[in-house]
This record gives C-alpha cells, structure tokens and sequence, in this order.
C-alpha cells in the first residue's frame, strides 16, 4: 500500500485536470482497500475512490480529504465465468475476452477505465451494456462494513446508471463477475445501427467476435475515444453528457421547437423517448472543436469536451455551461453531465 501526501490528481484522470489530493493511498489488495475505506470511514475522512480517472472532473483546488486509487489485479476465467478485481484494466479484459473466443462484452471494446467502475454507471457503448453479461458484484457496504455480494437485480442497473451511482457514499467495489457466452467464437447479435451499417450486416446478426472487436475499436478511434497520449482529441472524460430521456410531454415541447428540424428519437421504458445529446449540441450552434481557449469540444465529437493542454476545471466547466445553456434555450432540453464531479458543480 502507497501513501503519498499533497499528490497531485490531474495526472490520474484522462481529462489532466484537477488539484491535489490532501493523501492519496494505493491499493494492491481488496483487503488493503476495506482497510482505507474503514480507517477514512472511522475517522469521519472524506474519501474519494478513482480507478482510471477516465469518467471524473476533479475541482481545480483538489480533494482534501483520502482519495483511494484501486490498483487490485485478477483476470479468472472459470468456462464462460469472468471475475475481475476492481483494478484491473477495463479496455485489457476485453481483450482477453475476445481472444478466449467468448461473447458478451466485446462491443465495450476500448472504453478506458478500471473493471471496478463498470458497474457504478452499467458502462455502455454500440448496443452492449455490462448489465447484461454481469452476474454478481462484490462490494465493501461502508454502512454496513461488511463485504457484500449483490445480485444484477440489486444492482438495480439502468441506463448509465446503477445502485452505486445513486448512493455513491455507501458501495466500493471489488470484484465484478460476468457471464460471457461461448457462440463458436460468434458475437451477440449486432444492436447498433452504425455498427450493421460498417459491417454491411443486418441489425440481430452476429459476426466473428475479432469483427466486431476490431469494428468498434476502430469506430471508437475516428470519433476520438480511444485514448492516445498525443491526442488532444481525447484527454476527455468521454462523453460530457448523456442522452436526454424525455417524458411525453417534454418530448411534444420539443417537437415543437424543432420546426422542420427531425431529430433522432428511440423509445425508452416508461413512454419516454431518448434523443441525442451530440445532435442538440451540434444543432444548438456547437459544431465540432467548437471553442477558442484551452477546453474545447473534440475535433472529432460534439459530446466530448476536451483539455487542449494547459485547460483548468474552470475553462472546461466554463465551456460545459456554456453548451448546456445553449441546447436549454434552443430546445428546451436540460442536458445533464455524465462525469462525476468532484468539489464542483455544473
Ligand atoms: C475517451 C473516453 C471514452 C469513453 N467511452 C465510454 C463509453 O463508450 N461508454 C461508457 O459508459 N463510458 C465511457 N467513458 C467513461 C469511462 O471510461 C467509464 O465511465 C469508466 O467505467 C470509468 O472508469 P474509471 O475506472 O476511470 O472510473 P473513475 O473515473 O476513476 O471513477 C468514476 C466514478 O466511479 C467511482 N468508482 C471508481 N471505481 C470504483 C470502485 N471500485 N467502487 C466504487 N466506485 C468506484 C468513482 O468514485 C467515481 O464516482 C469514456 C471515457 C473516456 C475518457
């Protein structure tokens, strides 16, 4: 276990931003991370958990408080069963996935991040989401301080969304556990229309999982979200916000403000109706590298709000905002931030 005093944040998150954190521990083990989380816990210490800092906007005055940096390892793979420590390298495990011939996370393909934070928003991407391969989650409850295994029904998962992101003070995850499938080293059925059109495939299809791997990887990289150190594009926290989900009478609202306009829509539970938050931006008047200071949309995507090298969590916010009240006075929509905020709001 490493414990390192006034340790600077930004180098562990993909956007490079953020102050100092007052202690920064490592931890190797999940017994060295219960041992954290309690000691903070006991002590009435502020903590913060990061894995691969990839989905954070950390204040520019940092953390005071413990930030505890998971750095546990562990690739089990039992036939078709997955267990991954928390730590472990999401985009890697993927990899090895694939390359063992099992379907079930290979659109997930590399999105950046730790194993341990793909439950917290049920990480998704091109049709696949992890709620749909994991089985079991294993958990320090901090409440409780004991270690818990939930079920995928408890972990109430929904669109980028999870129990552990609506209480975020209560679960540090240790383990993830998946059920992948052995199709005779076939994917699942192609969800995503983008991903049919590449593959010159109908949606339901399935192809050679190194196919479908290679595809979205390569997708990925043309809208600038695979990580490369040299690449502005993408020191991002990914996508900024999400996709807006509108009830029946925001979604009549918006077609009104729409005019001749025709925006994408795709039905979502409860009646409601899922539009693009990339289009809104977009449409709003925030083309592609929209900006003139040092955060900036991505050269590559709307929905990525970008660190040109020397940006602060002020200018990127500044931007964000900026963006935000203009899609609300076009559309009328409110868009809302998928990075977690540290000491900062939108
Ligand atoms: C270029 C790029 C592309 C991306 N593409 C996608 C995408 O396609 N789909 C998608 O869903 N996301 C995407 N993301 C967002 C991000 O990669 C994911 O949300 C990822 O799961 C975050 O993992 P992390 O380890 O970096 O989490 P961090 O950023 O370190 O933490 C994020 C949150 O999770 C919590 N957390 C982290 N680890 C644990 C743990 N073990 N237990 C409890 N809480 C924990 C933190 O406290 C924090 O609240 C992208 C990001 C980038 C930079």
């Amino acid at each position: 276990m490493l414990v390192e005093l006034d340790a600077p944040l930004a180098p562990l998150t993909t956007l490079r931003l953020g102050g100092p954190a007052r202690r920064l521990v490592t931890a190797g083990t999940d017994e060295e991370v219960v041992e954290t989380v309690r000691a903070a816990d006991l002590a009435g210490e502020p903590l913060l958990v990061i894995g691969g800092g990839s989905n954070l906007v950390i204040g520019d005055r940092g953390f005071d408080g413990t930030v505890l940096r998971i750095a546990t390892t562990g690739f089990i793979l039992d036939g078709t069963e997955l267990e991954l420590a928390a730590g472990e390298v999401w985009a890697d495990a993927v990899t090895r996935s694939v390359d063992a011939g099992l379907a079930g996370i290979e659109f997930l393909a590399g999105i950046p991040g730790s194993a341990g934070a793909t439950p917290v928003q049920n990480v998704g991407a091109y049709g696949q989401e992890v709620a749909g391969s994991i089985t079991e989650v294993v958990a320090y409850d901090r409440r409780a301080d004991e270690v818990v295994t939930l079920t995928n029904a408890e972990c109430e998962f929904s669109y980028r969304h999870s129990r552990f992101k609506a209480d975020p003070e209560r679960y540090v995850v240790l383990r993830v556990r998946f059920r992948l499938a052995d199709a005779d080293g076939r994917s699942t059925p192609v969800r995503y229309a983008e991903v049919a059109r590449t593959l010159g495939v109908e949606a339901g299809e399935r192809v050679a999982l190194r196919t479908a791997y290679k595809t979205v990887l390569g997708l990925r990289a043309g809208k600038g979200m695979v990580l490369d150190p040299a690449d502005h594009d993408t020191w991002s926290a990914g996508s900024f916000f999400t996709n807006p989900v509108l009830t029946a009478d925001q979604y009549a609202d918006f077609l009104t403000r729409l005019g001749e306009r025709t925006a994408p829509a795709y039905p979502a539970p409860g009646g409601c109706t899922k539009t693009s938050a990339a289009w809104l931006i977009d449409q709003a008047g925030f083309g592609k590298g929209y900006g003139a200071g040092a955060a900036t949309l991505s050269t590559k995507h709307t929905l990525a709000l970008t660190n040109r090298g020397t940006a602060s969590t002020a200018d990127l916010l500044g931007l964000a905002r900026e963006i935000r009240d203009g899609v609300r006075t076009t559309f009328g929509v409110d868009l809302v931030n998928e990075p977690v905020m540290i000491g900062v709001t939108l």
